[in-house]
């Protein structure tokens, strides 16, 4: 029994590097799937999931890059209204793991947010499942300490592939999305 109030339709935006993978998280969580094609590609801006939270109906909308990330600015539509930013790096990847300052610092300016340093960041470690995580090059402690020298962003790590904490992830971003309201 949806009254028109309890519905909430939260924006949220997924930035990362190339490869880190953005796309898989969001075919995880959504369609729980995971393709072993890399497709730098997808045919829809964004995918939705609904919620209930709290007797709330929750949408969340999240937003995925179609491949721009490497070639160009995703213009300010896709920023547009965001309620929640993902981050993500790929634990076995130390370049993803630094480009994070410039995605932070890029999605802030775009956004432009009225309150930047109280929005809602989510940071997600993705591909914790890789070489039984022997090739990991980025600890928790140090993913954590960035997190917490950028304000305080919550941080989760993941496996799209073998669909380890997604679910969590998400939730984690519709509760911080939602707070923020
Ligand atoms: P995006 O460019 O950030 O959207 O990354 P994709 O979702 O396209 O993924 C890039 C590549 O990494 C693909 O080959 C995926 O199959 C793979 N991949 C994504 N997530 C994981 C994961 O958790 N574990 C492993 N082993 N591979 C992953
Ligand atoms: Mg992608």
């Amino acid at each position: 029994m949806d009254s028109l109030k309890n519905r909430t339709l939260l924006k949220v935006i997924v930035l990362g590097d190339s490869g880190v993978g953005k796309t898989s998280l969001m075919n995880q969580y959504v369609y729980k799937k995971f393709n072993k094609q890399y497709k730098a590609t997808i045919g829809a801006d964004f995918v939705t999931k609904e919620l209930h939270i709290d007797e709330k109906s929750v949408t969340l909308q999240i937003w995925d890059t179609a491949g721009q990330e490497r070639f160009q600015s995703l213009g300010s539509a896709f920023y547009r209204g965001a309620d929640c930013c993902v981050l993500v790096y790929d634990v076995n990847n130390l370049k993803s793991f630094e480009t994070l300052n410039n995605w932070h610092t890029e999605f802030l300016k775009q956004a432009n947010p009225m309150e930047p340093d109280t929005f809602p960041f989510v940071l997600i470690g993705n591909k914790t499942d890789v070489d039984g995580g022997n090739s990991r090059v980025v600890s928790n402690k140090r993913a954590i300490e960035w997190c917490g020298s950028k304000g305080n962003i919550l941080y989760h790590e993941t496996s799209a592939k073998e669909d380890t904490n997604v679910d969590e992830a998400f939730l984690g971003v519709a509760h911080i999305a939602l707070a923020n309201e």
